[in-house]
């Protein structure tokens, strides 16, 4: 939540709020009467019956996430903060993973804590601690001393500065489930690929080497655990409901709210009678925006997934020429979260049947 608060002329307090609803940690600074600032947070509190706030005010220093605040000479001073029941449990490093992955995280770990630390002693003192932790994670010495010299190349504005290199990549990947019998195979790959790209009758065809990407195979917790349990459905009841495959990308978006109510563009009112999923097919379906009440009517006779994958692809590559991707891109304030889809009618299996209750 990120608000100002300013005091017009009767006297009332004004707040302009924006909220994001993925944030819920706001740190401040406030210059006056610690008393208007406790009137403030107590106004706070009435926001929202079901919202409850706890605070910290401090002169000296507060902590906020992983930082910690405090001012010193009349400026903020940030330092990195490491929560007392933090195990710092970085992957070990014996275990199976691909060793790019598991070599770049002391580096990205010292990253962070130089972002963090407006102080370079600050700094020093917190890199020497983030070291012990990977040493008793069994890291080689050669490679935290590597991501060490690396990062006190960096200086801290330089650690802010994004990434410049965006060029896209016209290298084919290279999909493998990770295993440490891979390598050699991803070796031996690499050496064939290099003797084509310099072969006069194959170098057309191979301008450049493969990009070796690692795939997670499912281990046994994956196998054991699911992060979501499919909602039971009555199977009459009217509404489009998910299919509840693996990676459906229709689910997050299909409203079940059996009540869903749809007006037309002619103010005609009409209510889902039939049960429906992602795999119904041969239907007329509805794209809402939730934001607007904007309404899209369309039929397919594929399934509904199939035919809203569609959508949600022209949405995301902003295709020019689909009215929907126009809807839900910029500058329109509308965005693919405002998205719904429904199912409206199913219909019989021939053109004629579908496009008639299209235009109905
Ligand atoms: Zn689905
Ligand atoms: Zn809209």
């Amino acid at each position: 939540m990120d608000s100002s608060v300013s005091k017009n002329t009767t006297e009332e307090l004004e707040i302009q709020t924006h909220c994001d609803p993925n944030i819920d940690d706001i740190v401040g600074v406030a210059v006056g009467p610690r008393n208007d600032l406790e009137k403030f947070i107590n106004f706070a509190e009435t926001f929202c019956p079901f919202l409850k706030f706890t605070h910290c005010i401090s002169n000296s220093s507060v902590v906020f996430l992983d930082t910690e605040l405090s001012i010193s000479d009349r400026q903020i001073k940030s330092n990195l903060h490491f929560k007392p029941t933090d195990s710092h449990n970085y992957l070990m490093y014996p275990f199976n993973h691909p060793r790019s992955c598991t070599n770049s995280i002391p580096f990205s770990q010292l990253l962070r804590a130089r972002r963090i630390c407006s102080d370079d002693q600050d700094f020093a003192k917190v890199s020497k601690q983030i070291i012990s932790f990977f040493e008793q994670r069994q890291y080689p010495q050669r490679v935290l001393s590597n991501a060490l010299k690396r990062i006190q190349g960096i200086d801290r504005a330089s650690a802010f500065a994004p990434k410049t290199d965006h060029t896209p990549t016209r290298r084919i990947p290279l999909v493998l489930s990770f295993h440490p019998s891979v390598t050699p195979i991803v070796r031996a790959i690499y050496r064939n690929v290099e003797t084509l790209r310099h072969d006069p009758s194959t170098r057309d065809h191979f301008p450049d080497p493969p990009i070796t990407a690692f795939r997670i195979e499912k281990n046994i917790s994956k196998h054991l655990v699911r992060a979501s349990q499919p909602q039971a459905v009555v199977p009459d009841t009217p509404g489009t409901f998910p299919c509840n495959r693996g990676r459906c990308n229709t689910c997050p978006v299909v409203s079940y709210d059996k009540n869903l109510s749809i007006v037309g563009p002619n103010n005609n009112r009409f209510n889902v009678h039939q049960h429906f999923t992602c795999t119904s097919a041969n239907v007329v379906y509805v794209l809402v925006c939730k934001r607007c009440n904007i309404l899209y009517v369309g039929e397919t006779k594929r399934r509904l997934a199939d035919r809203v994958t569609e959508h949600l692809r022209s949405i995301k590559q902003n295709l020019p020429g689909f009215p929907v991707a126009t809807h839900f891109n910029p500058p329109s304030t509308c965005s693919i979260r405002d998205l719904m889809v429904s199912a409206a009618i199913s219909c019989g299996g021939s053109d004629h049947d579908r496009l008639a209750a299209e235009t109905a």
